[in-house]
């Protein structure tokens, strides 16, 4: 019997867990390791709580953790709890599916005064991860900017535009809801520091822009107008999605005010180049204002014009992008943030060949980077499935020596969190968002978790 570890219990886990446990030619049991007591990686703690209908995707992790020969063990940190060594001694093969756990920097002077911050960890933080409940950001600011007009640009520009009575029936924290309740920020700008057509975000999330109760969304005709190196790259590719996006974009500008209480404005070309302090935190963005150029790889770049101006910000969330943080003991590739690896196995780039790690996978954004949606990571993982099973067809894996893992991991880690606790603690969640008309109220606190996974044991 083949003996698989996971690490990293997020969608690309679960996707992967059950393409292996889905095939019936090779015998094997799957362990999933995370370090939180919870499941779901991003799904629980990056979608945005007003996005509910997204989540419905645990339903079939759920179904993944009903197979005979699967465990998760919670709670678990691998490199903590378990050294590498520990898993080898144990397993046949280990894929880690451990995602793009940090993000990238601006790189511009200022950026780390007071009221400048990750995307990311405002995500992590309104959505309660047990990390981040401690963050705090200051909400009495009126204007924000948000660097970078990807999806996490455009969740978080909605969530601070969101009402407080659209924010209280979702899952969102109690710390967040409560903060958000007394916000008084005015103005939200999502800054592109490329045009309409290069912009990274999907067309269903820039439209649910325009439909905000609480803001009313503008862009600047200048701006969304389409330049003519774009107007040809369009007319080559013949890409109706952008086409769909530059719609969108052109509805909103120069759209009057409504009488909402935010507004909410995109902007394109400008990219920030200094953060400048009033009162010893951000006070104020300075933009350069750029051109499209075409690079030496055919992509149009953003050029700076030479011109600049200010825009008055209290709060700036960058929004650049997620990166991976190395394995110790693994190879890692700085530049692009991934395990370097070739269709799933992870390659040794120290030698001239790239010799395949035996016995070493990898999957999801620690495979091929921070980028697609949920469903992306299900074709990635079956490619690592593939490249796992012939592996072992063709007898290369790891020669465990050690049994079961279990015994050694309950002694290190007494308070493991079987898939069976997490079933109680998310039960407890759902009950006690019921009488809210809320999808569950969540735990934010590990010890928090613990407990209430304690007071339902007999
Ligand atoms: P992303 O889609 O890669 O967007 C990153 C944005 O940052 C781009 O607009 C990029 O501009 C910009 N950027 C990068 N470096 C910059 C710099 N130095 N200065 C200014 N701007 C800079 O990343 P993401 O928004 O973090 O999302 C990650 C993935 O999760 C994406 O695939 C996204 O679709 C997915 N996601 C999906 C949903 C959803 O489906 N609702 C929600 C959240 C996230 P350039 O294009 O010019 O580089």
């Amino acid at each position: 019997m083949l003996r698989i570890a996971i690490v990293g219990a997020g969608p690309t886990g679960f996707f992967l867990a059950e393409k292996l446990l889905g095939q019936d030619t090779t015998p094997l049991a799957v362990d999933l390791f995370e370090r939180l007591p919870t499941p779901y990686g991003l799904v629980r703690y990056g979608v945005a709580p007003d996005h509910e209908k997204i989540r419905n995707v645990t339903r079939s992790f759920d179904k993944v953790a009903a197979r005979t020969g699967f465990r998760f063990f919670g709670n678990t940190d691998v490199g903590r709890h378990l050294s590498l060594d520990d898993l080898r001694q144990c397993y046949h093969q280990i894929c880690f599916t451990t995602g793009a756990q940090t993000d990238r920097h601006m790189g511009i002077p200022g950026e780390d005064l007071p009221g400048s911050h990750a995307a990311t960890e405002f995500v992590a933080w309104y959505n309660g991860h047990p990390d981040y409940c401690d963050r705090v950001f200051d909400l009495s600011a009126e204007r924000v900017a948000v660097v970078g007009v990807g999806n996490v640009a455009i969740d978080v520009a909605r969530m601070l535009c969101r009402t407080p009575e659209e924010l209280a029936t979702t899952d969102i924290a109690d710390h967040a809801l409560e903060a958000l309740r007394t916000s008084r920020v005015r103005e939200v700008y999502l800054l592109g520091r490329r045009g309409p057509a290069q912009a990274a975000f999907t067309n269903p999330e820039v439209k649910e822009l325009g439909e905000l109760a609480g803001a009313d969304v503008t862009a600047r005709p200048e701006e969304v107008a389409l330049d003519p190196l774009s107007a040809a790259m369009l007319a080559r590719e013949d890409d109706p999605s952008t086409r769909k996006k530059l719609d969108i974009l052109a509805g909103y500008a120069g759209r009057e005010r409504s009488g909402k209480p935010r507004l909410l404005a995109i902007r394109f070309l400008v990219s920030p180049v200094e953060l400048l302090a009033r009162d010893g935190r951000v006070g104020v963005m300075r933009l350069a204002r750029n051109r499209l150029a075409e690079g030496v790889d055919g992509e149009l770049k953003a050029q700076p014009t030479g011109e600049t101006e200010e825009l008055p910000v209290e709060l700036v969330f960058r929004s650049v992008g997620y990166r991976g943080i190395a394995v110790p003991g693994l190879p890692f590739d700085e530049k692009r943030g991934i395990i370097p690896n070739q269709s799933g196995r992870v390659v040794d780039i120290l030698t001239p060949e790239r010799a395949p790690l035996t016995g070493f996978y990898v999957s999801g954004w620690i495979k091929r980077g921070p980028s697609g949606v949920i469903g992306t990571n299900k074709p990635d993982a079956a490619e690592t499935a593939e490249a796992m099973l012939a592996d072992a067809g063709a007898g290369q894996t790891l020669s465990p020596t050690g049994e079961d893992i279990e015994p050694l991991l309950r002694q290190r880690q007494p308070e493991l969190v079987t898939w069976s606790d997490w079933v109680k603690l998310a039960a407890g969640e759902t009950a006690r968002g019921k009488p809210l008309g809320r999808p569950r109220v969540k735990h934010t606190r590990i010890a928090e978790m613990l407990a209430a996974i304690r007071s339902t044991e007999d």
